[in-house]
C-alpha cells in the first residue's frame, strides 16, 4: 500500500454526521438519495458480494504490479519489453481466478501504453493510489466539509494512446462491465470531475478515464465546467439535507431497486425501503399467471400496488413482452 494518511479513519471516528465528501458518497446520492441516506447517514452496511471481492483482488494485483514495475525500472538500465510485463504481477494465486478477461486485458492495456510512451519515464505511473483533499470545495469559509478521494493511477498523458501528449491522466480501474452511454454522465464522467477537483491544483489534468478490463475499454472524459457545476450543486444539496436534518430522503424508483427475481438481484435496502419497483419481480409467478389470463399492465400494477413502468420492466425481464 502507498503511504496514505489516517485522516479518513479519524474523521469516521469523529462525532460528525457527515465528515467528508467522497466520490462514492456523491455518486450514491445522485443514483438514489434514499440509498445514500441508508449507507452514509444511517450507516447500514451492505453485504460484501462476489463482484466486490473480485474488484478488491484485481485492484490490489494492479497496485502491486505497478510497485514491481517501478522497482524494476529503478534497478535495471534496460527497459522492460511487452513480453516481460506478466512477470511484474504478484503471486499468481491472487489473480489466477481473474486471468480471463481481466488480467489478460490489463496486460494488453499496459503493452499499448509501453508502445505509445515516448520514454520509459513517461510509461511509469506518476502516482498509484494517490490521496487527494480539497478543504473547502463549496467555498464556504466557515467550518467547511472537505472532499477527499483516492485515485487508482495517475499516468503521463504521453503513454495513453489517442490522447494529446501533454499533462496527466487520472485512470480508475473498473471491474464491472463498460457502462452504456446513457449511464456515463451520472457515473464515470461525474466521478472523473470529482477527481479533477481533487487533483487539478496539483497536476495539469488533461483527461480522466475509467479502464474496464472486462471489455478492454478506456472511457475518457475531459474536465468540464458544467459537470463541475453539477457536482458542486449535488454536494450543496447533500449538505442542505444534512443541515436540515432531513429523514427519508427522496427515493428514486428504478431498475437498480430490483433487476431480477432472485433475492440477490435487488438493492441491499429494498426490503426496508418504501420503493415498490421490484414487486412484479418479487411476485414473478403472479405476473406470469395474470399475463396468461389476459390481464392488462394496469390491472397487474393495481394488484401489486406498484407502477405501470415497473410492470413493463418486469415483463421484459421475465421474457413476457
Ligand atoms: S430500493 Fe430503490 S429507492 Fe430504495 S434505496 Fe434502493 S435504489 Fe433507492
Amino acid at each position: 500500500m502507498p503511504d496514505q494518511s489516517n485522516r479518513v479513519e479519524k474523521l469516521r471516528e469523529s462525532d460528525e454526521k457527515y465528515p467528508y465528501h467522497s466520490k462514492s458518497r456523491v455518486l450514491k446520492y445522485v443514483k438514489c438519495p434514499r440509498q445514500f441516506e441508508y449507507s452514509y447517514l444511517k450507516g447500514y452496511k451492505e453485504p460484501e458480494t462476489y463482484p466486490m471481492r473480485r474488484g478488491t483482488a484485481i485492484h490490489e494485483t494492479i497496485e502491486d504490479y505497478y510497485h514491481n514495475v517501478s522497482h524494476y525500472v529503478s534497478t535495471y538500465v534496460i527497459p522492460p519489453t511487452v513480453g516481460q510485463l506478466q512477470q511484474f504481477l504478484p503471486d499468481y494465486k491472487r489473480w489466477q481466478p481473474y486471468v480471463e478477461p481481466f488480467i489478460s486485458n490489463f496486460l494488453r492495456f499496459e503493452a499499448r501504453r509501453l508502445e505509445e510512451a515516448s520514454s520509459i519515464e513517461t510509461w511509469l505511473p506518476v502516482e498509484v493510489e494517490a490521496e487527494g483533499w480539497v478543504e473547502d470545495p463549496l467555498d464556504q469559509g466557515n467550518d467547511p466539509i472537505p472532499a477527499m478521494g483516492y485515485v487508482d493511477v495517475i499516468y503521463h498523458a504521453d503513454s495513453i494512446p489517442g490522447l494529446l501528449d501533454t499533462g496527466k491522466v487520472i485512470v480508475d480501474h473498473k471491474t464491472g462491465k463498460t457502462p452504456d452511454e446513457q449511464y456515463r454522465d451520472d457515473g464515470i464522467y461525474l466521478q472523473g470531475e470529482f477527481y479533477t477537483m481533487l487533483f487539478g491544483d496539483e497536476y495539469n489534468i488533461t483527461a480522466v478515464a475509467g479502464y474496464y478490463p472486462k471489455n478492454d475499454d478506456l472511457i475518457v472524459s475531459t474536465p468540464s465546467r458544467s459537470r463541475r457545476s453539477d457536482l458542486l450543486q449535488t454536494m450543496g444539496d447533500i449538505e442542505t439535507a444534512i443541515e436540515e436534518d432531513h429523514v427519508y430522503l427522496e427515493t428514486d424508483e428504478q431498475p437498480l431497486c430490483k433487476w431480477g427475481e432472485a433475492d440477490d438481484e435487488e438493492c441491499s435496502y429494498y426490503r426496508i425501503c418504501s420503493s415498490s419497483w421490484g414487486e412484479p419481480l418479487r411476485h414473478g409467478d403472479t405476473v406470469r399467471k395474470m399475463v396468461a389470463n389476459g390481464c392488462s399492465h394496469g390491472e397487474i400494477a393495481a394488484h401489486l400496488n406498484c407502477s405501470y413502468d415497473s410492470v413493463n420492466y418486469a415483463k421484459y425481464k421475465l421474457g413476457l413482452s
